[in-house]
């Protein structure tokens, strides 16, 4: 018996082309269309074949097979107990990647999707089932006494992505078994059709799951495979994040909020929630989503900034909040999103703000650690789709003076303004120096001139013209701004009108300190942008679930 889940031939339609291709856009998309219908045709074939066995087959055989009608679905007390009933009766489901060579000669009940279906004439079929990731070849051949020729029939016509559960005995072939996850076969006695998917999909998600660099290869050897681009996938979100990668980013992604969590409240912080509904429609000045609240002007969050400091106020010591965080900005760029999830810190200081660094410091390093170890399975995933180098850090996480960094810049050659912001691009160039001088890509760039900051920042006791204040950088890329904060009212006001604020505006803000404020100091993070730059992705909306930006408010 064959012990190789072949995929069907890719269709090839190109959704982004290259001017290099080997073969002509019209030649391709031409056969394409003609792939696509001599597809479809023989799914129309299949499917009458089916619809009009499932009604012809009588006796015991007809029991093994079938779409599973609604009603047993519907309650545990299955009123009408059906075939799929009777069958799954008493029996637990064991995990697709729970299956191994251990499990030899057992019955079991597994639950899938159809990954593919590969018909060998009209008495044999394989059917590979994708659980989570996992993937297991089913091997389903006529046989008198368990299964009839309009099963296989059956089975060899499910639609892709069709969820099915599958009655059968595992076995073992002599050889390795390419096209699935686990190293054993299950022998199809039952198998039942629980979730039907369309006929023809918008995404094939082998097309889906395939790496630039297995196109670029097969384009080289003349045969042209679908490339799908970012907008189609986004458009079908629900079939894009089927893919190994994408099921790899998000549970990265689920990762590093659980190890967030757990570290700051290993550390003695509270979890707290913010309102998301502001009153007004400015919040600091900058672009919001402006919202009508019952007749009152509102708008969404551009961060929990006031709220998280009112918490210190209020006396919890060292608070966190995981939540969305909306920014209207027209950031047409890889790393902007209207909403984002932030990760916001906040903490009383004793002495200095480089207590909220040490924060940082050792809650990344955790996280990093943590993800290498326990998605190991993920990165792997995602590494062979979108290739990346595991990122370079260090235990004790380097802190960079701002000054100095402006120096490492300036040393290698960029016209660079000392008391000016740094713009994309010398991030980029700097990352680039301090991983060359220091060998990691993690690193805090502290003491910021005071002019770049928001007027809320704490001047620097030394020198005013810098702030006690930092951004912290993965490969380049800034995933993190924090700082010590202004904690006296009187104070606040003197920095507000000095940065042009009418301070009558950020009343509610100011007055929150007039009541008694420990200082204090804290930092934002952007959980989408870490996960970006941890796993070397190009785009943001490579880790968003269900990204918004300026074009995009759907799905
Ligand atoms: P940037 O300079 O990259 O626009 P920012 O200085 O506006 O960011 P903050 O407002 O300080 O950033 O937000 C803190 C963190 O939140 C950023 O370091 C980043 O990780 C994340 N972040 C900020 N804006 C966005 C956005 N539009 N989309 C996704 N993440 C964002």
């Amino acid at each position: 018996m064959s012990s190789e889940a072949e995929a069907p031939a890719s269709v090839p339609v190109p959704e982004e082309e290259d001017s290099s291709q080997s073969i002509s856009k019209k030649a391709a998309k031409k056969e394409a269309a003609k792939q696509e219908k001599l597809r479809r045709r023989q799914e129309a074939a299949a499917a009458a074949a089916v619809s009009s066995l499932s009604v012809d087959e009588e006796g015991p055989l007809a029991n093994n097979y079938g779409d599973v009608p609604l009603n047993e679905l519907q309650s545990v007390n299955k009123p009408d107990a059906g075939k799929w009933t009777v069958a799954v009766n008493g029996k637990e489901w064991t995990k697709v990647g729970e299956l191994t060579e251990s499990m030899k000669d057992q019955e079991v009940l597994i639950r899938g999707r159809v990954h593919t279906t590969r018909p060998v004439g009209s008495k044999l079929t394989f059917v590979v089932l994708r659980q989570r990731g996992f993937t297991v070849q089913c091997v389903l051949s006529q046989k008198p006494d368990s299964v009839s020729k309009q099963m296989v029939k059956f089975v060899s016509s499910l639609n892709r992505e069709s969820f099915v559960d599958v009655i059968g005995v595992v076995s073992v072939p002599g050889g390795p078994i390419k096209g699935a996850s686990q190293q054993v076969e299950v022998q199809v006695r039952k198998l039942y059709c629980i979730g039907k998917a369309v006929p023809n999909l918008p995404i094939n998600i082998e097309d889906a799951a395939r790496s630039e660099i297995e196109i670029e290869k097969a384009l080289q050897e003349g045969e042209q495979l679908v490339r799908v681009n970012q907008d189609t996938r986004l458009n079908y979100r629900v079939l894009d994040i089927r893919t190994p990668a994408n099921q790899g980013i998000f549970r990265i992604q689920s990762w590093v909020g659980t190890i967030f969590r757990e570290f700051l409240l290993s550390e003695d912080f509270v979890e707290i929630h913010t309102p998301k509904l502001i009153a007004g429609s400015s919040e600091g000045g900058s672009a919001v989503f402006k919202l009508d609240y019952k007749g009152q002007p509102a708008c969404l969050a551009q961060s929990p900034q006031l709220h998280k400091q009112m918490s210190i106020c209020g006396d919890f010591g060292r608070v966190f909040e995981i939540g969305s965080v909306f920014r209207a900005e027209d950031s047409y760029t890889h790393r902007h999103l209207c909403e984002f999830t932030g990760l916001d810190v906040e903490m009383e200081i004793n002495k200095h703000y480089s207590e909220v660094m040490d924060i940082v410091g050792r809650l990344f390093v955790t996280i990093f650690d943590k993800l290498n170890e326990k998605c190991k399975k993920d990165l792997e995933a995602v590494r062979k789709q979108y290739p990346f180098e595991p990122l370079k850090y260090k235990t004790e996480t380097l802190r960079l003076p701002f000054e100095e960094g402006i120096q490492m810049l300036k040393d290698a050659g960029v016209e660079i303004d000392p008391l000016g912001d740094l713009n994309t691009e010398a991030e980029r160039k700097l990352g680039q120096l301090v991983l060359e001088k220091y060998g990691t890509e993690f690193y805090i760039l502290h003491r910021y001139p005071l002019a770049v900051r928001p007027f809320y920042t704490m001047p620097c006791e030394d020198n005013p013209l810098y702030s006690n204040s930092f951004d912290v950088f993965i490969r380049g890329e800034e995933i993190i701004s924090g700082a010590q904060r202004v904690h006296v009212p009187e104070f606040l006001e003197e920095r507000a009108q000095a940065c042009g604020i009418d301070v009558k505006t950020i009343s509610t803000y100011i007055d929150s300190f007039r009541y008694g404020a420990p200082p204090h100091g804290g930092f934002g993070v952007g959980l989408e942008r870490v996960v970006m730059l941890f796993c070397g992705l190009n785009n943001i909306r490579k880790t968003s679930l269900y990204p918004r930006d300026p074009l995009r408010i759907t799905p």
